[in-house]
């Protein structure tokens, strides 16, 4: 897609000059790689659109590449989430630029519930998530807003930049390397989607891996009928034992491994590798009567 994005409509200064003003170094404990391309970020703001109206919720923020792309792309309002203290007066700028359309909120975003803060800052309905987050921050996050009890979940997308490897295993398909406990999860009550790679040259500094842009969406309805917890625990015990059969890496779970995989309708000599998410809440179904019953 052509980038026809113009900086003139910026107000701030160009983010080199925001980074060296502020002393924003990148910390490597903080896993800080920003963006300062405008031109890439703007990109990135359009893929969690639209914005016409939205509210997003940015995670890591950093020197404010996306925050500003996605003010400039049209969000309505940005909640952004810093942990990085010393992001905070850049981020102030841009909320002065913007007036009234950025809340600044100096957190750590793993301690946050997301309900909750967002009805204290007034906001109904669901915000649109985007962010680009050290890669296992973005993993941990996606696996708590996707494990949510209460569905449909605070978001209505989430865009988010994930090391190439995970985001290929968010959108695997059964019998393929990259599927696992992830995609099933994923898979289950959302879309995913790979939009595009982001070269390891477009962050300062480079880190060593691609990185992907991921768009998911929730499923108003599981794909099939199962309860969250029963879910995690089969997927667990199957994958938990990749290359072994059904029948003995259920033993994880039950002393039966072979007569819970039958009950489900699925071939005990099979591997978890092979299953359909269909297939994994057919056993989770089947393992909760089993516990019922016992
Ligand atoms: N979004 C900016 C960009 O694209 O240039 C910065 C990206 S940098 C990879 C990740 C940012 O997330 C950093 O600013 C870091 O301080 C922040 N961060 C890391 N862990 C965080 C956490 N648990 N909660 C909130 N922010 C966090």
């Amino acid at each position: 897609m052509p980038d026809t994005a113009d900086e003139s409509t910026d107000p701030l200064p160009p983010l080199r000059e925001v980074i060296a003003a502020h002393g924003l170094a990148a910390k490597k404990s903080l896993g800080q790689n920003f963006l300062l391309d405008l031109n890439l970020t703007r990109r990135i703001a359009r893929a969690a659109g639209p914005l016409e109206g939205a509210t997003l919720y940015e995670i890591g923020p950093g020197p404010g590449g996306l925050t500003r792309a996605l003010l400039m792309e049209g969000a309505k309002r940005v909640i952004a989430v810093e942990r990085d203290e010393r992001c905070i007066p850049a981020l102030k700028d841009i909320g002065a630029a913007y007036p009234h359309r950025l809340d600044i909120v100096s957190a750590d975003a793993l301690d946050i519930d997301e309900r909750a803060r967002l009805k204290d800052l007034k906001i109904e309905g669901p915000v649109r998530v985007a962010a680009n987050l050290p890669y296992n921050v973005g993993t941990t996050l996606l696996v708590k807003w996707l494990t949510s009890e209460t569905w449909p979940p605070f978001w209505q997308s989430l865009t988010l930049m994930f090391q190439r490897e995970v985001a290929e295993r968010l959108v695997a398909k059964p019998s393929t390397k990259a599927y696992g406990r992830l995609s099933v999860l994923t898979q289950w009550r959302a879309k995913a989607k790979i939009l595009f790679d982001v070269s390891p040259r477009a962050f300062t500094p480079p880190p060593k891996i691609t990185s992907s842009v991921v768009r998911i969406e929730p499923l108003m309805e599981p794909v099939a009928p199962a309860r969250l917890g029963d879910l995690e625990k089969v997927t667990a015990a199957a994958f938990g034992h990749r290359r072994k059969m059904l029948r003995q890496s259920l033993k994880s779970l039950t002393p039966d491994g072979e007569g819970l995989a039958r009950a489900a309708g699925l071939d005990p000599t099979a591997r978890a590798e092979t299953l359909s998410v269909t297939d994994f809440a057919a056993l989770a179904r089947t393992w909760r009567a089993a516990v019922e019953t016992a």
